[in-house]
Parts: C-alpha cells; structure tokens; sequence
C-alpha cells in the first residue's frame, strides 16, 4: 500500500493493523469515514473488543469546489502533520498526538478526540467554556512567539519558513477570503434577499483599499507559523479540555490572522444567537458570554505573549525599549482587521458557518447575515485605529 491513492475502509483497516505496537495483528477492527470529504478523508478506526482507536486523515489531491474539482498538493499532509507536531512540542495538551506520518499516502494518524465536540457545534447548543479562552490564549502566545523571530533564531526562523511554504492553501485564503467577497465573483454564494449587502461591499471602495492593506500583509509578512484556518470547525472541546486541529493552511504569516480567526467565530456565533437562544433575556447572556470570551482571549493572549517576550526572547534588538509596547499595538489593529475579513466571507463568499447558515427562521437568518457583516465591515474600516479590544466589544454591541 504504498503507491498513493484515497483508501477504502477496508484499506483503512488493513492499514491501522500494520501500524506497530498499536493493534494486534489478529485485531477485529471497524472502520468509519467521518470527514465531510471535500478535502480530505478523516477514518475513524476503534477495536471494540478492547475500545481503543485512532485517527486516519488522508489528504485527497483535489478540492471539490462549486462542482468542479480544484487540484490541491498533498504535501499539506506534510504541513499538518508537521504543524501539529510543532503545536504538540510547545503546547502538548492542545493538540491531538501524532502517532505517525506516512508520506506516500499523505496520511497522518493521530490520536482520537471522539470524547470531545466540535467547538461550532458547542456554540451553537449555547454551551459555555471555562477554560477556554486562556487555553487559546496560551496556544496562540506559544505558537506564534516561539516560531517568530523573537522566540526564535533569525537563521533558523528562515529554515523554519521554508519548511511552511504552502502556496495551494494560502491561494485559497487570498482568493476567497480576500478577493472575491469584494467583487462579483463566481464562488461567491449568498443569499438573494442580502444582494443589496453583496453589492453594497463590491463598491464600497474605503472597505476595499482596507482589505487590501490586509490582504498585502498576509502575502508578505512573515511574522511566525500560523495555524492559518483558525476557526471553531478546528477546535475540538469539552468543559475540561480544548483541542486545536486541522493546521492544513500552516504557513508563515501575520500573528493577526490566527487572532483574528477565533475572534471572528466568536463573533459569527453571536451574530446568530437570535437563531439560537430561546428568548431575549437568554439570548443576552449567552452574547455576553462570548464578547467576555473575545476579551479574554486577547487579554490572555497579550498577557503570555508579553511575559514570554520579557523571559525568552532571543532577539536583543527586539528587547529596545519601547519595542515591544509598537509590536502590541500591531498586532492588536492586525486582528481586528483579519477578524473583520473573516466575518464578511463567511456571508458572502464560498464557505459559510452553521452558526448562521442552519438557523431556520429565514427573517431571523437574514438577520443574522446583516448583523455578521455590519460587525465585520466596522471592524476592518475600524482597526488601523483602534487601540483596545473593548472597542471590538464595542462595535458588536451597537451593531446588534
Ligand atoms: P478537514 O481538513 O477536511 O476539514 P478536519 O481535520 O477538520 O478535516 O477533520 C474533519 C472532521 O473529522 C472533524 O470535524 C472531526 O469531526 C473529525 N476528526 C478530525 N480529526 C479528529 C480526531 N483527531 N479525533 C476525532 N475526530 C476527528
Ligand atoms: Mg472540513
Ligand atoms: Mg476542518
Ligand atoms: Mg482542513
């Protein structure tokens, strides 16, 4: 089985029992493709004699997009698997374990989170996180400080970014999230009744220039290794545990735009409460909740970041007075804006989130719609001036 070609369950199963010291050879195995299949097959293999398991994901060679098929290098099985395993180094409980990476079949097996749900699922039944907002916080501040030139060499930073080219995926984020949502292009997909919305972001043209802005650091700035599709579809999560997934779009870009992703889906998921909570009086709690999670994730984040820049940094001109105050700053405008790029595209561009897209009510739903994107467009027109993140709190609680 080693010439690459999508497995079968069958082949799933054949292949986990050659995997040494996890199942016997004469193991009763299942197996059960769970992925959504655009991208990559997701096998789900347990022994039910003994109740262990573990995951397959295989990367596919394409991406099924609008109908067509879009090819997609397998070499981002790589990055994951190598991704994960730089996330697992740093941050060993906020990861699934990589047990193995096969190269040939672009196929990583890795430790089975069944126990615990998708955070956007989580969300969506209103349920609330403790820990998690300084479980993200730590993942970012570590991640991102330790692979920048701050955490690390300037000499091995650079080897580091090579290992992260990524050009397929980075493509799909500079096209869909930056691009076409601001044009009338084909992938986008929105609802006719928000066409006045559609066409009120294609020629407003201060939005455009800010997005553009964003959209060049992205392309540009190499400032740490990025998870890169930071959503709640790629964390897994209980009361007690929070776990970070799928770093296929890994690559060296601004801090911001992880950020800004888990910001952005907090965000989405309190534009749809209408849909979700069962009353007014619930349906204010449930938001504060998440605009509560919102400032602590950043205030975590900025907190550990700091102190890790003040005890670890390897940079001695980094360490200039005053520096690391400017860098802050930055990368506080950074995340507004790349969370007010991910709102926007999550209405009108190609890939849409439940937190909206299932709420049944139409006039709820398309309220929802209006809400993500006043909220998204004041966030990128805000953020080359903003300066705390009580004003993203701020600008959701007017909006709504
Ligand atoms: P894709 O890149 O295709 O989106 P994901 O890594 O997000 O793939 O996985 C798709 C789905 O497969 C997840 O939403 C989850 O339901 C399941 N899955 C992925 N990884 C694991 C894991 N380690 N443990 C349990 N389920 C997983
Ligand atoms: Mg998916
Ligand atoms: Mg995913
Ligand atoms: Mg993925």
């Amino acid at each position: 089985m080693t010439q690459y070609h999508p497995l079968s369950e069958g082949e799933a199963i054949q292949f986990a029992k050659s995997i040494p010291d996890l199942f016997a050879a004469d193991a009763q195995l299942a197996s059960r493709e769970i992925g959504d299949g655009n991208l990559n097959l997701v096998f789900h293999i347990t022994e039910p004699a003994t109740g262990k398991s573990i995951i397959l994901k295989q990367a596919l060679p394409y991406a099924k997009v609008v109908g067509e098929s879009w090819p997609l290098t397998l070499d981002r099985a790589r990055i994951e698997s190598e991704a994960l395993q730089y996330e697992g180094a740093l941050c060993p409980d906020l990861v699934p374990r990589v047990y193995q990476y096969v190269p040939e079949l672009a196929l990583t097996v890795m430790e089975d989170l069944s126990d615990h749900v998708i955070m956007r699922r989580g969300l969506i039944e209103r349920n609330k996180y403790p820990k998690f907002a300084g479980d993200i916080g730590r993942f970012l501040s570590h991640t991102l400080f330790y692979s920048s030139d701050l955490g690390m060499n300037q000499q091995d930073k650079k080897e580091r970014v090579k290992q992260f080219i990524n050009p397929d995926l980075c493509k799909i984020t500079e096209d869909l999230i930056f691009d076409d949502p601001y044009r009338d292009a084909e992938t986008n997909s929105f609802d006719e009744t928000i066409r006045d919305e559609a066409e009120a972001l294609w020629n407003d043209t201060e939005l455009k220039l800010e997005v553009a802005r964003l959209r060049h650091g992205f392309l540009t700035n190499a400032q740490a290794l990025l998870h890169g599709d930071l959503h709640t579809g790629s964390i897994f999560i209980t009361e007690q545990s929070t776990k970070v997934i799928d770093p296929e779009f890994a690559y060296y870009g601004p801090m911001g735009f992880d950020i800004g992703a888990v910001i952005a889906n907090l965000l989405l998921n309190f534009a749809g409460q209408e849909g979700w909570s069962p009353d007014a009086a619930s349906r204010a709690e449930y938001r504060e909740y998440l605009l509560t999670t919102v400032k602590d994730t950043w205030t975590t984040f900025e907190w550990e970041f700091r102190s890790l820049w003040n005890d670890r940094s390897v940079d001695r001109i980094s360490n200039t007075p005053g520096f690391q105050d400017i860098y802050v700053e930055q990368l506080l405008r950074d995340t507004i804006g790349y969370a007010g790029c991910k709102m926007v595209r999550r209405i009108v561009g190609l890939a849409h989130v439940a937190d909206i897209d299932k709420i049944e009510d139409a006039a709820a739903k398309e309220r929802a719609q209006r809400l993500a994107l006043a909220i998204g467009k004041t966030l990128i027109k805000h953020h080359r001036s903003s300066v705390s993140i009580d004003e993203v709190l701020d600008i959701a609680v007017k909006a709504a």
